[in-house]
């Protein structure tokens, strides 16, 4: 029969082709010469691909296959090219599903020319076989076989089973046929990876098979230098352009060489999964600087081997305020009073939690706040032997303590200590800034508000008054009449007494939204808003006249003290410097025409230029 008849599936045709309707009676075409001849023999051992690269007489088959399996593959061939057309046999590695039908080839090639391509690893097979083709090493010839119109290049990849493999890039047709990477080791399955859940039937063997992630991330690292349209693994499903970027990510991120560890395949598997779990436990807190990040992440990880519910962490501060970060305030730290049993925790020292000897302690509890199970683990700031805080892992129901969970926590620890504590200073410096910010506005002697939250209110207002031009304001700047004087006569101690009462009058006499200053030394302000700033004016004379009538305390009982006072209303656009320089300017008049009098500013003539016009 005319064999080319029944070839399946066009290349393109290739990834949206149905597995089950693969014919592997036939070859199957990846690219445009390029084809699947091999290994679904029906036989107990899992299938081994073979492919071919039509090339003329100067054809390639890659990994001919098992001597069980090479009459199917022989007769797959065939309906493409004469076997005779085939010059190079490349074997990948040495594993005798790939290679033992090695003798069987060598018997019936006619030519003189036939080569096998090798790893120099691999050059003894041909003399076990004893097979007398000649041998062509890789790596004797630059890692690359010039063909008529493609080159194929070998790409090192080796493995566990064996260190000398390699895979073959055909910059032809962009076909990478890699070897054991890409593989899963299936009796049955597709012959074509369908969607990304493909990874998961590869994960199991590349964890095993592989000696480690550095190795094999060296060896992805030099397959991505190619642009690689189709994956063709030696064993399960061939992968196809769209899947590759994803399937390459899974793999560089795969914990693999956990073989070396288990001690069986029950182990293997829970090794395999607390690596992942503390893989990402490790770039969580590497990767994120926010603490709800890194406490929302940790807390998903950990479900995944706890039935945990929540974390949580109580930490105290140098001056024993102790922050609650928990979810609800979204790990922001809350000062918050920690209940009884976590508060004895504070305090506690590192032998009394097991000694030095172990590095990340933590033990299981029942005393949560409704009862519940939860795992406590004890916060050590750097250098020091006693407990500052605690993370709680609370639990919905009680879990046997087991290695896994001190392997886990121990992962934990030591970033976590970092994280909590870079956030329990950083928590600390915004109280002692909300604090530092309480100072700055309240001034201490009189308890007024400051010069510095004054401007900064006056700023917050002109930006509504200058985009609406509705609220206006006003200031009314107050400096006392001879104060050196009276710091003369009574002592700098009875001056202040004098300063605090006031500033009381002018604290009593200001309403709601009035913002009373003192601006410094004996001098003080009264920032009027709204209407009434229209009435500066005679706010000020009333508070002139206040202050004049203030009955002080023996000794100072013959005391008369007297203020001077310059108003001025701002005007739409006007700064803060202006806007005070005309009150000071009329507080100056008032001065120099006798003290104990109220002077206005008038308007500020345009164009920058203030002309004073006084009452
Ligand atoms: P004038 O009527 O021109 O304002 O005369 P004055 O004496 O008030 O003049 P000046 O503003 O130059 O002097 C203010 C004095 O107030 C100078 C300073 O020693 C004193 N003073 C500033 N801050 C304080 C303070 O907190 N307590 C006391 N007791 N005195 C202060
Ligand atoms: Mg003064
Ligand atoms: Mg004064």
């Amino acid at each position: 029969m005319d064999g080319r008849n029944n070839r399946r599936s066009p290349p393109e045709a290739a990834e949206t082709t149905e597995p089950e309707s693969v014919d592997s009676g036939h070859p199957v075409a990846l690219a445009e010469r390029v084809w699947w001849v091999g290994g679904r023999s029906g036989g107990p051992e899992p299938p081994t691909h073979a492919y071919l690269i039509e090339q003329g007489d100067q054809s390639v088959l890659i990994d001919p296959g098992s001597r069980s399996s090479f009459p199917d593959t022989l007769r797959r061939i065939e309906e493409i090219i004469p076997f005779s057309r085939i010059r190079w046999f490349v074997c990948q590695h040495t594993d005798p599903q790939v290679t033992s039908a090695l003798p069987s080839i060598a018997e019936r090639l006619q030519r003189g020319d036939g080569h096998l391509v090798l790893h120099w690893r691999s050059r003894e097979l041909a003399a076990h076989y004893g097979i007398g083709l000649p041998v062509w090493l890789v790596d004797e010839h630059h890692w690359r076989l010039p063909l008529t119109d493609r080159t194929l290049h070998f790409i090192f990849t080796p493995y566990t089973p064996f260190p000398g493999a390699f895979c073959s890039f055909d910059d032809g047709s962009g076909v990478l046929f890699s070897s054991q990477l890409f593989s899963a080791p299936l009796a049955d399955g597709p012959l074509f990876a369908r969607d990304e859940g493909w990874f998961d039937a590869i994960r199991q063997y590349h964890e095993q098979q592989m000696p480690g992630r550095d190795i094999l991330n060296h060896a992805l690292g030099r397959l991505e230098n190619w642009p690689v349209e189709t994956i063709a693994p030696q064993q399960g499903a061939i992968v196809p352009s769209r899947l590759i970027p994803y399937m390459m990510q899974k793999l560089k991120d795969q914990e693999c060489g956990l073989h070396l560890l288990a001690r069986d395949g029950v182990e293997m598997r829970r090794l395999s999964r607390l690596n992942q779990v503390l893989r990402e436990i490790t770039s969580t807190m590497i990767v994120s600087r926010d603490f709800r990040e890194i406490a929302d992440r940790l807390r998903t990880v950990l479900a995944r081997m706890l039935p945990a519910v929540a974390l949580e962490f109580y930490v105290q501060l140098e001056d024993d305020t102790v922050l609650h970060l928990a979810r609800e305030s979204r790990y922001r730290g809350v000062a918050a009073s920690p209940p009884a049993w976590v508060r004895r925790l504070f305090g506690t020292t590192r032998e009394e939690w097991g000694g030095d000897d172990d590095p990340a302690p933590f033990r299981f509890d029942r005393e949560g706040e409704q009862g519940e199970p939860c795992i406590v683990m004890p916060l050590f700031r750097r250098g020091e032997t006693w407990v500052y805080g605690v993370v709680l892992i609370l639990l919905s129901e009680p879990v046997e303590p087991t290695a896994e969970i001190g392997e886990m926590m121990q992962q934990m620890s030591t970033a976590l200590q970092v994280a909590v504590e870079r956030e329990a200073i950083f928590r600390s410096i915004e109280l002692e800034r909300q604090k530092f910010y309480e100072r700055s506005i309240r001034d201490a002697l009189t308890g007024l508000f400051t010069r510095f939250y004054m401007e900064d209110t006056l700023r917050r207002l002109f930006e509504i008054h200058d985009r609406g031009g509705g609220t206006a304001a006003a200031l009314a700047m107050i400096d006392i009449d001879h104060f050196k004087r009276i710091n003369d006569n009574h002592g700098h101690l009875r001056g202040d007494e004098v300063l605090r009462r006031v500033a009381r009058v002018i604290k009593q006499d200001a309403r709601a939204g009035d913002l009373p200053v003192r601006l410094g030394g004996e001098e003080f302000g009264i920032i009027v808003v709204g209407q009434p700033a229209l009435e500066i004016q005679a706010i000020a004379e009333r508070l002139r006249r206040k202050v004049a009538s203030i009955q002080f305390p023996p000794p100072l009982r013959e005391l008369r003290v007297t203020v001077s006072i310059g108003t001025a209303v701002r005007q739409v656009g006007e700064s803060i410097p202006a806007f005070m320089e005309r009150a000071d300017l009329a507080l100056y008049q008032a001065k120099d025409q006798g003290r104990n009098q109220v002077r206005s500013a008038n308007a500020a003539a345009p164009a920058g230029q203030w002309t004073l016009l006084f009452e």
